[in-house]
């Protein structure tokens, strides 16, 4: 068997007792042991000769105890040890108080290491409480790093250090180098057995420092290339398609839109257009906060697709939204004499069959569809362009599966308001262009945003009254973690029942959760669009893409329990047209740490910011929903500080990528898809 899988109880003062305890931790094997980093490291300088210490300063010593201890009795409760110690440049006094036990714990002539500070008194030296140390040849004249490890309840930093120390001298050649050694030599990356060592047990500094950017590079390198194995992997190998169209059609196109571009649409349109024109296919990141303006982009990508004779896939994360923007790109695109249709896993299987013949047949121009169109049975005459809206709730698979149903390799283009942190998106997007759509249709004001406890809950509702009268809709959300959440659906359908027979009675209420069949559904949202709903109670079905410019009021229950993207995805609900919206945060927080995020949303309407601020509070693996979409979770990187080596770790990966030597490429590729592959493919951020 390999070595690194031997159970941690081959550990000598490991048994099923202690193996039981470091099964909390996730520590089963001797491979989790070594990968069981240090979460902290105390920092001991280095030994110093008694005759250099200087006043106040923390140091280091390799003394021997001379001559008896001396004890003093203040009074009943306070004592006073005091001990000479020498080195061979001078000697210090060590003083400890109330611990009379330490003159039985140590031997006179006995090499030990003490630390602790040095303080003048009397025209000596002493250290008061200072920590005393066997001494160890190896150690001597370096500073000192201890690993610091988290622990669990009934073991100590002793017994990790001790199973860690022993798991790494057992493997010591078990261990397999999972950086090809060509981008070891070329970005001059430590050895993998040295820098397991030292990031446990470092030797110095510079050590630790050379082990963790190793280890850093290793770990996001490995999930760089099985993201790249997996596009690899799935992608066609074909050429891209050169778009042509009539330029003056083009034009009159954008010319005739309800409304005329902003300028970052005009830029990020242009972009867009320049690359169908190109043989490469288009691979694109439309990125624009909330309400910015993206399906208009969408349209005119999808209109210059069907100029020049292909077919176009606009794919939406919900039946929801693609069913709105089937309503809007048909208004848009029909006139044009382009056949439009709608494809959701709602619809009877007869209308399904019909939609997929005309697609098979050239029929349709273009289909806006939900996952419904990644099915084996959805085939295109000839597709060329494909868009994904909030295009974090697909996998990469997912993308992947869609782009092969073109003939060719059709163009991408991914639309995206959450804002990933820019690590992340380097990762998830780094072969990607970016679009920025960074500035909102005219007149837009900022969403006011207010956090209050429950207690306000009346005031709340003569408020929503209030907007109400005055002719705007009001939407209320209550929390879940998935669509399908029963207990959201349930504070749903409860809030649902007391508020029309209580606080909002009169009101004309409406009900929308995830339980809801999709005839249900389309048929509220459109009661609500038409302004025949005052006040729309749901889950979170309405968070992505829906479009209801009258509605100005967003209110959240439980507000603390969503994400902050999440929250700022959902007050972009509102803020769509030009009167002024409002956001309440409902929220009995009790942590300063929830507060402090209410706070964020209250301050900020910027989603870069907000995102980038979610990520310190909350850490990566709870960003990314770890548990919910399986990313594994960093073992040693840390996405807001290693920036640096990320980008290394990006020119690597490129470097890798574009190898003439296939076989050695395409075995790299091969590993890496191979240990992470289950785990990325069906990823979406949150
Ligand atoms: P998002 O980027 O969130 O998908 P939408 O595409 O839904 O935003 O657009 C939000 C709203 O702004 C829609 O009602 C849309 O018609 C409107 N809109 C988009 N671009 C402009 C513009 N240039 N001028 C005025 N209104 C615009
Ligand atoms: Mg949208």
């Amino acid at each position: 068997m390999d070595i690194v899988k031997e159970s941690v109880q081959t550990i000598k003062g490991i048994g099923p007792k202690k193996a039981r305890l470091l099964g909390k931790v996730g520590v089963y094997t001797l491979q989790d042991a070594i990968d069981y980093f240090p979460r902290d490291y105390e920092i001991h300088p280095g030994v110093t000769d008694i005759v250099d210490i200087r006043k106040g300063e923390f140091v280091s010593l390799s003394v021997k105890f001379q001559g008896r201890p001396q004890v003093l009795r203040k009074h009943k409760n306070m004592s006073i040890l005091r001990w000479t110690a020498k080195d061979d440049t001078g000697s210090i006094v060590c003083v400890w108080f109330n611990q009379p036990y330490r003159a039985n714990q140590y031997k006179v002539g006995v090499p030990y290491y003490i630390y602790g500070k040095a303080e003048f008194s009397y025209g000596g030296i002493q250290i008061h409480n200072p920590l005393v140390k066997e001494y160890v040849r190896e150690i001597h004249n370096q500073c000192q790093i201890i690993p610091v490890y988290s622990l669990v309840e009934g073991l100590t930093q002793k017994d990790f250090k001790n199973l860690i120390g022993q798991a790494l001298n057992r493997t010591e050649k078990g261990i397999e180098d999972e950086l090809p050694s060509i981008v070891r030599e070329r970005f001059k990356l430590a050895d993998k057995g040295y820098s397991l060592y030292n990031i446990h047990f470092p030797k110095h500094q510079q050590a630790l420092e050379w082990s963790r950017r190793r280890l850093v590079f290793e770990e996001l390198f490995s999930i760089q290339m099985a993201l790249y194995a997996i596009k690899e992997k799935f992608g066609t190998d074909n050429q891209g398609l050169i778009f042509q169209w009539d330029n003056k059609k083009m034009d009159k196109f954008i010319k005739d839109l309800p409304f005329a571009l902003t300028g970052a649409q005009k830029r990020v349109v242009g972009e867009i257009l320049e690359d169908l024109r190109k043989e490469t296919p288009m691979n694109r990141l439309v990125y624009g906060d909330v309400g910015s303006g993206k399906t208009i982009v969408a349209a005119i990508a999808l209109y210059a697709a069907v100029m020049a004779g292909y077919q176009g896939v606009l794919m939406a994360p919900t039946e929801i939204l693609a069913r709105q923007h089937y309503e809007t790109l048909k208004t848009l695109l029909e006139g044009c004499g382009i056949h439009i249709s709608l494809l959701i896993g709602g619809m009877d299987n007869k209308t399904k069959d019909q939609i997929k013949d005309n697609l098979s047949q050239g029929v349709v121009d273009v289909i806006i569809a939900t996952h419904a169109v990644l099915q084996e049975d959805v085939q295109f005459n000839n597709l060329g362009l494909v868009i994904t809206d909030e295009q974090h709730r697909f996998g990469v698979r997912q993308r992947a599966t869609i782009a092969q149903k073109g003939n060719n390799d059709p163009h991408m283009l991914v639309m995206s308001a959450t804002p990933i942190p820019r690590t992340l998106a380097l990762i998830f997007y780094g072969d990607l262009d970016i679009s920025l759509i960074d500035e909102l249709p005219p007149g837009r004001k900022p969403v006011k945003t207010y956090h209050v406890p429950a207690s306000m809950r009346n005031r709340i509702y003569g408020f929503i009254r209030k907007q109400t009268m005055l002719g705007y809709q009001t939407y209320m959300v209550c929390p879940s973690i998935e669509e399908s959440d029963k207990i959201a659906v349930q504070s749903a359908v409860e809030l649902y029942d007391e508020l029309s027979s209580g606080p909002l009675k009169g009101l004309r209420l409406g009900l929308l959760h995830g339980k809801m069949n999709p005839v249900e559904k389309s048929c509220v949202m459109k009661k609500f669009e038409e302004g025949d709903i005052d006040v729309l109670i749901s889950t979170t079905v309405i968070e992505v893409g829906v479009n209801v410019a009258n509605a100005n009021l967003m209110i959240i229950e439980n507000a603390d329990r969503f994400g902050l993207g999440q929250l700022h995805q959902l007050r972009g609900r509102v803020g769509r047209s030009n009167s002024q919206a409002y956001c309440i945060l409902i929220a009995d927080t009790k942590s300063s740490k929830a507060k402090e995020r209410m706070d964020i949303m209250v301050r900020s309407n910027n989603g870069f910011e907000i995102s980038q601020k979610d990520l310190e509070l909350r850490g990566p693996g709870e960003f990314l929903g770890v548990r919910q979409h399986g990313l594994p979770e960093f073992k040693i990187a840390n996405l807001i500080r290693d920036m640096d080596i990320l980008k290394e770790v990006q020119t690597a990966a490129q470097w890798i990528l574009e190898l003439r030597d296939t076989g050695l490429k395409n075995s790299i590729l091969e590993k890496a898809y191979n240990k992470f592959s289950h785990k990325l493919e069906e990823i979406t951020l949150n």
